[in-house]
């Protein structure tokens, strides 16, 4: 309609809940019909959305998830990264988890919300630190070039004082900085591309390592290698799956360990599950590896026991 020559649309957020599959109480039925109303305006809007549990579930991680960091559920596990050459584990990536009630919730149930409502910061700061008092006994008992390798999400590098809070982190356990490795992910950092790449570069000037992360879907682009400051490629397991299989999935792999090993950059295949993955990546060059087949991500405790099964072996 026009009012005073303007034109306005009207658009609607819908919500929907079905009785009675869904519940048979009426003012249970409004609250999930409120809550799928939301995430239609939170979707942009002009849309319709059908509750679903998830949606309850995310509401609810949402409301307490400040509270969980402060009362310090979330905790560092740590997945070995393997060099496949020289036979040995020689870092551990810190993948958070949350210990609800004693129950091991993974990253997939907290991580999207907490990147959506800022507190994702608090998380990979908190990771960073748990990941250098970690690294730190390792240096300290005579493994001076173990790595740790530490997501790091688009919010947290965007923070002012990003630079600033590494630093200190990196001071406050007097560990050597080469053997940090930083994560990122493409599709997060690359919608402002100069920023981060100054951002990334000032980390670097503090010694440590920048890793892409989950190379090979999604936005992926050899352009994006060139314009950012990389040391490490991180092949995602969905390509690594199921190389055994498939003689082109194989190609391909081998083509970007060749390319990236021309930009001089290192690389990493992720989900490494058989043994039959380590002898094909063995072959086409890959550096290190990570996966179920040597283990999965656990705690501080089982990491120690892990790395002792594969110093014997
Ligand atoms: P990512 O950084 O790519 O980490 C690797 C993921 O692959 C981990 O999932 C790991 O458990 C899983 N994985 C490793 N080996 C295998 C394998 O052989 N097979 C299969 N099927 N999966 C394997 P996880 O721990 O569930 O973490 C998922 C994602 O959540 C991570 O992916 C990372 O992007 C994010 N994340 C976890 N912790 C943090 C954090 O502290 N900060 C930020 N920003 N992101 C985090
Ligand atoms: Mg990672
Ligand atoms: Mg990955």
């Amino acid at each position: 309609f026009e009012y005073a020559s303007y034109n306005f649309a009207i658009k609607a957020s819908i919500g929907i809940s079905i009785y009675p599959y869904q519940t048979t109480d009426i003012n249970t039925l409004l609250k999930y019909g409120d809550i799928a109303m939301y995430k239609s305006k939170k979707k942009g809007g002009n849309s319709i959305q059908v509750f679903t549990d998830q949606m309850s579930e995310e509401l609810e991680v949402e409301a307490s998830l400040k509270d969980v960091i402060a009362r310090g559920e979330i905790v560092p596990y740590y997945q070995p990264i393997f060099d496949i050459h020289k036979n040995k584990i020689v870092g551990a990536e810190v993948l958070s988890r949350w210990i609800r009630n004693g129950e091991v919730l993974l990253p997939e149930v907290f991580i999207p919300v907490a990147k959506r409502i800022g507190c994702i910061v608090e998380i990979d700061y908190l990771m960073l630190d748990k990941a250098c008092e970690f690294g730190q006994k390792w240096h300290m008992n005579g493994y001076t070039d173990f790595e740790i390798y530490v997501n790091m999400s688009y919010r947290s590098l965007k923070r002012p004082n990003c630079v600033e809070v590494i630093k200190g982190i990196l001071n406050k356990y007097h560990i050597n900085p080469e053997f940090i490795r930083l994560e990122i992910t493409e599709d997060e950092v690359l919608d402002y591309p100069e920023y981060i790449v100054k951002v990334l570069n000032e980390i670097k000037a503090l010694g440590i390592k920048i890793s892409l992360d989950d190379f090979g879907i999604g936005y992926a682009s050899f352009n994006h290698i060139k314009v950012l400051p990389l040391d490490i490629l991180k092949i995602d397991q969905i390509l690594v799956s199921r190389i055994e299989k498939d003689e082109r999935n194989v190609a391909i792999i081998g083509t970007l360990i060749g390319l990236a090993h021309i930009l001089g950059l290192e690389v990493i295949c992720e989900g490494v599950e058989v043994s039959q993955h380590i002898d094909i990546l063995k072959e086409i060059k890959c550096d290190k590896i990570q996966g179920y087949y040597i283990s999965q991500p656990v705690e501080e405790m089982l990491f120690y026991k892990c790395f002792e099964h594969y110093s014997i072996n």
